[in-house]
């Protein structure tokens, strides 16, 4: 049974755990797992960085380091060098030459925060009006969009992020009502052969579901999606590989039979079926 954890972070993301998410830490939580791959996906959240708002990401330390475990860790499981690229869109020129100089063999597109707006991590939704959150989520759409339509990335990461922080405030927002506009990201992610992240992270964070949640991934489904990759979003060694197993379990019985893992930013199909056995 091939297990894979497609998106993990080290003490080399802003928000990682310092002290206990060394990249072999990580790894050794993920072979005490039972996984057979693991992503590492640091965040590279190019408008904190270039704004400095976010401190640098340490490129050079963090693949010496991956590329060491990589060696160390061959015979026990798979680690892949990729990337969580943040908000790309927002300094295009700048993406492009950041994932140019250095061989990620996967990189996930992300958009945590809007333009002129902080990450949704940090806004506090008790007493926004309705037609403000409805507004923000307009924009969030659009800005992945436009996030699709510019590529160059493997899996787009945790649809449905801002919802996450809606919820997180008691406050409740359907976003049913924009099946349409998500169905249009959908055929283009198709189009561009680039896949839906299934981020497990929400089951452990008082979401109580994925993102994208269970309706959206079956409209995936529905456009024709095949290409799906399932990451935790661990920050920390206990986190790794949580919800990936429910989560396969899911996909299945949707009708999906398979994940995508990326080799060299080339997708490759995995039989997801074994879990069932
Ligand atoms: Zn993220
Ligand atoms: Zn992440």
């Amino acid at each position: 049974m091939y297990i894979c954890d497609q998106h993990l972070h080290t003490k080399y993301s802003f928000d990682g755990d310092r002290e206990k998410a060394t990249v072999n830490n990580i790894t050794e939580a993920a072979i005490a797992a039972g996984l057979s791959e693991i992503c590492i996906t640091d965040h590279y959240d190019i408008n904190g960085i270039i704004e400095k708002t976010y401190p640098d990401y340490d490129a050079e330390n963090a693949r010496a380091e991956i590329f060491a475990a990589k060696e160390k860790y061959k015979n026990k499981l798979t680690i892949t060098y990729g990337i969580e690229l943040g908000e790309a869109t927002h300094y295009p020129t700048e993406s492009k030459e950041f994932l140019k100089k250095y061989p990620f063999e996967y990189v996930i597109g992300s958009i945590h925060n809007i333009k002129d707006v902080p990450d949704f991590y940090y806004i506090n939704f008790t007493d926004m009006t309705d037609a403000l959150i409805a507004s923000l989520w307009e924009r969030y759409l659009k800005e992945i969009e436009e996030l699709v339509d510019f590529g160059g990335f493997s899996t787009l990461a945790h649809l449905t992020y801002p919802i996450r922080y809606v919820n997180k405030y008691g406050r409740q927002f359907d976003v049913n009502r924009y099946y349409d506009r998500i169905e249009r990201i959908y055929r283009k992610l198709i189009t561009k052969n680039i896949a839906l992240e299934v981020n497990t992270s929400g089951l452990r964070q008082g979401m109580g579901c994925t993102m994208p949640y269970r309706q959206l991934i079956e409209l995936y489904y529905e456009c024709g999606g095949k290409m799906i990759t399932c990451g935790s979003d661990a920050h920390t060694p206990g986190d790794v590989g949580v919800g990936i197993l429910e989560t396969y379990k899911m996909l299945i019985n949707i009708g999906f039979k398979t994940i995508t893992i990326f080799r060299n930013r080339t997708p490759e199909m995995i039989s997801i079926t074994e879990v069932l056995s």
